[in-house]
């Protein structure tokens, strides 16, 4: 479906639980979040219409995210539905890993073609800190199973954080010399859990280009990073900037959250229930949301901050 602004929307992104296993410190808060009601959460039968009323407008591509995706019980039964969805052409999941050694070869099957790993660091106390609750050996055997297990590609997501890991840009993109993934460094976002870092924390993409001079631009390809490779590399870096440079022009994605609230856009508290609705009433809702789709996120930095409402961990990413 095309919105007021031209836009083709063709992308959903589902956070199936707001529950994690850890505790990112620009996420999340450390005591967790509120736990809701069973009942105030969609069930699978709901994520699943829904996508088929969002495939009906033409969305074609969908990520599952969280919270943590893998802690769900049902994930594998989630992926695998939604992939025989006539329409969706790709599902794609965002995870910190850590469970990926015994779900990366499900989640293949299941129809996931490609995976998302969060990794901020590669120093194992900064691991510790960044999470409040991770361990970076942990990190590395899911990241090793998601080697294996086949996926058509596996993206690194860094969030970019000043006076933490700006001193990891080299050791972080290096690693595209190593294996075969993409290194996306994405600019810290000024979300309520992000509260406690200072302006010298929001640095922009721009600070990974100083530092990796020889890397060379590669060609656009639809996504929302910038993208560069590294001579001799196996995967390319991307840089993701909705700080210093937003995208909301080419912007294609709309979000479910798991308590059924479509957001048209992250950083408004704009949100529309499909919670209890029949196909037919979540398709006319998403039809309105994709119409009430903003053309911009407005100001974002260390003073304007995100108008979202809620925490990362309960939107996605
Ligand atoms: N738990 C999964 C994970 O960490 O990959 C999926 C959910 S997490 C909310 C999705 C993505 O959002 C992660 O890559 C995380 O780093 C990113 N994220 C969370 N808070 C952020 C913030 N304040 N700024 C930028 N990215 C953020
Ligand atoms: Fe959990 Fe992902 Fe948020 Fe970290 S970024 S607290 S792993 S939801």
């Amino acid at each position: 479906m095309i919105d007021r602004f031209g836009r083709s929307i063709s992308y959903l992104r589902i956070s199936v639980t707001d529950l994690c296993n850890l505790r990112c410190r620009y996420c999340m808060p450390e005591e967790g979040i509120c736990k809701k009601e069973h009942q105030q959460m969609l069930s699978e039968e709901e994520m699943v219409t829904a996508v088929q009323a969002a495939a009906s407008l033409g969305i074609s591509k969908v990520r599952i995210t969280g919270g943590e995706p893998l802690i769900k019980n049902n994930i594998v039964s989630i992926c695998r539905n939604i992939s025989e969805i006539e329409g969706i052409q790709e599902v794609c999941v965002t995870t910190n890993g850590l469970l990926l050694p015994e779900l990366a070869g499900p989640l293949v099957e299941a129809g996931v073609q490609r995976v998302n790993l969060s990794l901020d660091t590669l120093d194992p106390e900064k691991f510790g800190y960044i999470t409040r609750r991770g361990s970076l050996e942990q990190f590395w055997k899911g990241f090793n199973a998601a080697l294996e297990a086949g996926f058509r590609k596996i993206k690194l997501n860094t969030v970019l954080i000043g006076g933490f890991n700006d001193t990891e840009i080299r050791e972080l993109s290096e690693l595209t010399l190593k294996y075969p993934v993409d290194v996306r460094f994405i600019e810290l976002m000024p979300m309520a859990g992000s509260r406690e870092f200072g302006a010298e924390a929001f640095i922009p993409y721009s600070r990974v280009l100083e530092e990796m001079k020889e890397a060379e631009p590669v060609p656009y390809d639809h996504s929302v990073a910038k993208l560069y490779r590294l001579p001799g590399a196996k995967g390319n870096i991307g840089l993701i900037s909705p700080v210093s440079a937003h995208f909301c022009g080419d912007c294609n994605r709309i979000r479910l959250t798991a308590d059924g609230k479509i957001k048209p856009c992250l950083h408004s508290s704009d949100e529309y229930s499909l919670k209890g609705l029949s196909l037919e009433g979540m398709r006319e809702v998403l039809e309105k949301a994709i119409l009430a789709k903003p053309g911009w996120h407005g100001e974002l930095d260390a003073v304007h901050r995100s108008r979202a409402g809620r925490f990362m961990n309960q939107i996605g990413g």
